[in-house]
């Protein structure tokens, strides 16, 4: 039962209404215990749904579990997670609430500078246990933001992940513009997102300004060029009211020069969007270089002075394994705690 499609079917056989299966979804999305409210459920599910919740919320508990929880020392979380079949992904819970989870088991972009990349995609996520991250996750503590920035390229699981932003913003009480949908850039997300009953925010991995430099650090996300990607996306920032949060991950050396300050400047000057750079985080096996603080905080000086709101950022826990599938990698070898 990977997929929400899959229990609200599951649910109907049983003999729930619209109100019963929404009740379910809403215990389920906000780690609410059913049993807890086992009164009022009793009040009002049909006897043959009654009959059928042990077994269901035995299934739901089955999708995911934590088997390692790695505290930052800035109030994050990274939380190993298991699936069903034995596969692992990361959660982060971030300070203020916020949790990044993972929407594909590796990745098949490849980006040049991320672990997830290196090994590929491993298998997609059902939108059912995307929505498990966030039940477990609020186990722990409360979550009012969810971004799709964990392990894979959500636009390559996009139906799973609309499905679970679809939950997520209706019985999952998650404000539509705290959903972050996380992409290196993908026609159909232009095209779909729009569409959508829930929209959520939307950030985009740029990178670079060079078209041909972005081929290369990130080989296989679709060919579109860095124009194209922000034309595309501030329509929908304009069309949505939320702004477009542009990722900018610093290498040394690669992305830090002045030649792409003015091709910033030049892309998203009066654009609807903010610019998120953030020090690449050094990887064993990984050649690129961070740049030290005060080079990004003067890059990230010089571009506010020329009118781009940037703000400057530490991947969450970086002390833990910062950046994505890191722990994943490290810990494939971890004995669970
Ligand atoms: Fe995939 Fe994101 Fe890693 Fe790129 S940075 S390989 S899109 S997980």
């Amino acid at each position: 039962m990977t997929r929400i499609e899959t229990l609200v079917q599951r649910l109907r056989a049983a003999g729930a209404g619209p109100t019963h299966e929404r009740r379910i979804l809403r215990l389920w999305s906000n780690a609410l215990a059913m049993d807890s409210g086992k009164r009022r459920i009793e009040d009002f599910l049909p006897a043959s749904l009654r009959a059928e919740l042990p077994a269901i919320e035995a299934e739901l508990a089955a999708l995911a579990r934590i088997v390692s929880v790695h505290p930052g020392s800035d109030g994050s979380e990274r939380l190993l997670v298991q699936l069903a079949d034995g596969q692992t992904v990361e959660s982060v819970l971030l300070p203020r609430d916020g949790l990044c989870i993972s929407s594909q088991v590796g990745c098949a972009v490849g980006c040049q500078f991320c672990m997830t990349g290196r090994g590929g995609l491993v298998r997609q996520l059902g939108s059912a246990e995307m929505v498990a991250q966030v039940a477990l996750a609020r186990a722990r503590r409360p979550v009012k933001k969810v971004v799709f920035m964990g392990m894979g390229e959500p636009a390559h699981n996009l139906d799973a992940v609309l499905e679970a932003i679809d939950l997520l913003g209706t019985a999952g009480n998650i404000g539509h513009k705290n959903l972050v949908f996380s992409t290196v850039g993908d026609p159909r997300v232009f095209e779909r997102l729009p569409r959508e009953r829930v929209k959520p925010a939307l950030a985009l991995s740029l990178h670079t300004t060079k078209a041909d430099l972005r081929e290369t650090l990130l080989p296989r996300a679709p060919r579109m060029t860095p124009e194209a990607l922000v034309e595309a996306a501030d329509a929908y920032a304009r069309a949505t009211g939320y702004p477009i949060q542009y990722q900018w991950t610093l290498l040394e050396g690669v992305n830090d020069g002045e030649d792409e300050l003015d091709g910033i400047v030049r892309l998203l000057a009066g654009r609807y969007g903010v610019l998120n750079m953030i020090p690449f985080n050094r990887v064993d096996g990984i050649a690129f270089r961070r740049p030290s603080w005060e080079r990004a905080a003067e890059i990230a000086r010089t571009l506010h002075r020329r009118g781009i709101l940037t703000k400057l950022r530490q991947s969450a826990g970086q002390d833990v394994e910062g950046g994505c599938g890191q722990l994943r990698a490290r810990t494939l070898r971890i004995v669970p705690v």
